[in-house]
C-alpha cells in the first residue's frame, strides 16, 4: 500500500514551483490531487495531464486563495468531485520585495492577503470537512525568513511568521479531533520566485548555506509527503526547516 493511497490532497498554487513538485510527489505516493491556481492556464493543464498519466484522479481549479468566498466554493467543488479531502497544503504565495521606506500600502496588503489570509481562508473552509472525517493533515508553506526576518522583505517575512503562529494555534485547537497542522520553512529553493534575484544576491545566499547548494522543489516535496502521511501521525504544531542548514 502506497503512503497516500485512497487519500485526496488539495494543494494551492501548484501549477509551478514547489506546489507542482508536491503534487507530483503526492501522486507518486498514490494520492488523488486537487490543485488550485489563479488561472486555469497551460501550466495547470499540463500538470493535470501529467498527474492523470500517473494513474490518479486529478483536477485543476481556478481559484484565488486570497479570497474568502473562493475558498468555500473551492472546497465544495472538490467535495463534489472527490468526496473527501485528507490533506491541505497551503502553498500559494507571492513576493513584493522592497525596503520599508519604499514599500507601498498595496505591496504590504497584497502579500499579507495572498500569503497569510489565504491560509485562514482555506483552513477554515476545509476544517468542516476534516472535522467530519475525524482526520486530516494541514501543511503550511512558511519560510526561513518567517523565522529569521530579512531586510527588504518585511511584508513577506511578516506573512510567513504569521503563518507559524496560525499553524501552532490550529494544532492546539483541533489536535483532539485528529487533525494535524504543521509548517515547512524552506530556505533558498530554485523556482521562478527565486529566479528573480540577481546573481550577487544568489551567491550570498548560497555561501550562507552549510550544504552549499540551493534547494530544489523536490527537497521540499519530500518533507511535505512526510507531514501529509501517516509517517508523521505524532507530529503537529511544528515548523520543519528545509534549508540546507541555513537556519542552524
Ligand atoms: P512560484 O514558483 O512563484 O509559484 C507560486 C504559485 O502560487 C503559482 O502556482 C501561482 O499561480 C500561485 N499563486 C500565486 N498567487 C495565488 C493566489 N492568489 N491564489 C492561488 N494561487 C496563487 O513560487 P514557489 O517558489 O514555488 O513558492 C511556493 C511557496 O513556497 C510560496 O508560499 C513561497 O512563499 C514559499 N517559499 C518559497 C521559497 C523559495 O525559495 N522558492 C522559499 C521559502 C518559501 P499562478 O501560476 O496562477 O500565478
Amino acid at each position: 500500500m502506497k503512503l497516500l493511497e485512497n487519500r485526496t490532497a488539495l494543494i494551492t498554487g501548484a501549477s509551478r514551483g514547489i506546489g507542482r513538485a508536491i503534487a507530483l510527489q503526492f501522486a507518486k505516493a498514490g494520492a488523488n490531487i486537487a490543485f488550485s491556481d489563479l488561472a486555469y492556464d497551460d501550466n495547470a493543464r499540463n500538470l493535470e495531464d501529467e498527474l492523470k498519466a500517473m494513474g490518479v484522479k486529478a483536477k485543476a481549479y481556478a481559484s484565488d486563495a486570497s479570497s474568502f468566498e473562493h475558498a468555500d466554493i473551492l472546497i465544495d467543488n472538490i467535495m463534489n468531485d472527490f468526496g473527501r479531502i485528507d490533506v491541505l497544503v497551503n502553498n500559494a504565495g507571492i513576493t513584493r520585495d522592497n525596503l520599508l521606506m519604499r514599500m507601498s500600502e498595496m505591496e504590504w496588503d497584497l502579500v499579507i492577503k495572498v500569503n497569510l489570509k489565504s491560509v485562514f481562508n482555506l483552513t477554515k473552509a476545509v476544517q468542516k470537512v476534516m472535522l467530519k472525517q475525524r482526520s486530516g493533515s494541514i501543511v503550511n508553506m512558511s519560510s526561513v525568513v518567517g523565522v529569521e526576518g530579512n531586510a527588504g522583505q518585511s511584508n513577506y517575512s511578516a506573512s510567513k511568521a504569521g503563518m507559524i503562529g496560525f499553524t501552532k494555534s490550529i494544532a492546539k485547537e483541533i489536535g483532539s479531533r485528529n487533525i494535524r497542522c504543521n509548517a515547512i520553512a524552506p530556505g533558498f529553493i530554485e523556482t521562478e520566485m527565486t529566479a528573480k534575484l540577481n546573481d550577487d544576491v544568489r551567491k550570498v545566499w548560497i555561501e550562507s548555506i552549510p550544504l552549499r547548494r540551493p534547494g530544489y522543489p523536490e527537497d521540499v516535496a519530500n518533507v511535505a509527503l512526510f507531514l501529509a502521511s501517516d509517517l508523521s501521525t505524532y507530529v503537529t504544531g511544528q515548523v520543519i526547516s528545509v534549508c540546507g542548514g541555513m537556519l542552524t
